[in-house]
């Protein structure tokens, strides 16, 4: 029996970057032997074990052939006679295709480290059309590593959209690799790949539909909604390292894409519509709820966070409610942070000061720490606790905002 390192840790090895889960592949021998040895069978659709001690992957190496439509539809053959040629060729990717032996001598028939020098992602075999999750994987490589993808490739991507292959991808896994695309320095680069290969319409199409629609040129010179939003999106991962942030940033403005064109290039009331895109979107991703209630949030209230000074107190008092903010005061933050990446994802806007960043957060320190216990010593009871909180809290932030206005 013989192991190898290979796909991600060879690749990521090879490009300098730190290698975070080592896999490893077994050529010539049996789940019996596996087992025997003390690993630990962990594979449900093919054999993969876990190392005793180091609990890292051992795959025994395999050959798949496409039976039937979708992800069971796979026929596994993992005996010892594949060879480690036979496992590589089944792989999506050529730089995911390169394997190391025990002496650290590479063994590259796809010339996977021509493409990792040259940053290209290029399919192994046909059969890449097999599975769809490649069209996701291939678009995060894009994004994680700035690499483009092969015209053939490409071509390939396209005839796989035209065949409505990517129709067979679960919610699960698209979810699982946005996840992975938003953790990227520029998540923006994974969805232009997808729009570069005709995929985005079939995976994100309130993303897709955004390209196209004009903006008001006079906040927006960048006028096009879509790439307003990919400027957001690369906006928000600049600022913060949280999901959450990101995928707000993401549909803040998904109901600019349902605008109807007569009232264009305006976009009176998409904040709603924006609401609503957004629910069907996370509900259709199965996005976890947290995630989901903050885009929510965002999608209702981003606008605000622009006009703030033209606010009425009692309004801004209203957003922290909303964003149950007293409780979760993390959530106001990120709330914010993903206003800012709105502001700033336009060309110009970059790196102009934004005053109703500050405004906001005294606003928000200055009534947080406002408790019932006062109210509750001058003798108020039941609602009027809350009532004279509510008014308290009104007034504070009365307070703050005064101070802007010179
Ligand atoms: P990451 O750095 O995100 O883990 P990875 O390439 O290591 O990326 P894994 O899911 O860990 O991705 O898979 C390990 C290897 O298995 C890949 O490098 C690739 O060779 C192969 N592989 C994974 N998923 C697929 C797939 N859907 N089709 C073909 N090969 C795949
Ligand atoms: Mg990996």
């Amino acid at each position: 029996m013989e192991t190898y390192l290979v796909g991600g840790s060879v690749r990521d090895q090879l490009l300098g970057l730190p290698i975070k889960d080592k896999d490893w592949v077994v050529v010539g021998s049996t789940p019996e032997e596996m087992l025997a040895q003390g690993y630990q069978a962990v594979g449900k659709d093919f054999p993969v074990f876990l190392h005793p001690e180091t609990h890292e992957e051992y795959a025994l190496a395999r050959t798949e052939r496409k039976t039937a439509p979708g992800y069971k539809g796979f026929v596994v053959h993992a005996e010892p006679d594949v060879s480690l040629e036979q496992d590589l060729l089944r792989r999506d990717l050529t730089i995911n295709a390169i394997a190391q032996d025990e002496n650290g001598h590479l063994i590259d028939p796809h010339n996977g480290q021509q493409d990792l020098k040259d940053k290209v992602l290029r399919h192994v075999s046909p059969a890449f059309t097999e599975d769809p999750v490649r069209v996701l994987r291939i678009a995060r490589f894009a994004a994680r590593f700035n690499f483009t993808i092969a015209d053939e490739t490409k071509q390939l991507i396209q005839q796989m959209v035209a065949a409505k292959e990517l129709d067979h991808l679960v919610s699960e896994r698209v979810w699982q690799e946005l996840v992975k695309a938003l953790e990227s320095e520029q998540p923006s680069l994974f969805f232009m790949a997808l729009r570069d290969t005709n995929a985005l319409a079939s995976i994100f199409p309130e993303i897709d539909q955004l390209f196209g629609v004009p903006q008001v040129p006079k906040w927006h010179p960048e006028i096009d909604t879509g790439i307003h939003v990919m400027m957001v999106l690369d906006q928000a991962a600049e600022l913060s390292k949280e999901i959450t942030v990101r995928f707000a940033a993401l549909c803040h403005d998904l109901g600019k894409g349902t605008t109807p064109k007569d009232v264009l290039p305006q976009h009176i009331g998409h904040e709603a519509r924006s609401i609503d895109l957004t629910a069907a979107l996370s509900q259709r991703l199965r996005v976890p709820k947290d995630i989901q209630s903050l885009a929510l949030k965002v999608a209702e209230y981003h606008t605000h966070v622009h006009l703030l000074f033209e606010l009425r107190p009692a309004t801004i008092l209203k957003i922290f409610e909303a964003l149950d903010a007293f409780r979760r005061p993390e959530r106001f933050e990120h709330f914010l942070l993903a206003g800012e990446a709105d502001f700033r994802g336009r060309p110009g806007y970059e790196h102009l000061p934004m005053p109703e960043i500050n405004a906001f957060k005294q606003c928000f320190s200055a009534v947080q720490t406002i408790t019932a216990k006062p109210f509750v010593d001058e003798g108020l009871q039941g609602p009027a606790i809350a009532e004279a909180m509510r008014a308290h809290r009104i007034k504070v932030i009365n307070d703050v905002m005064k101070a802007y206005q010179h």
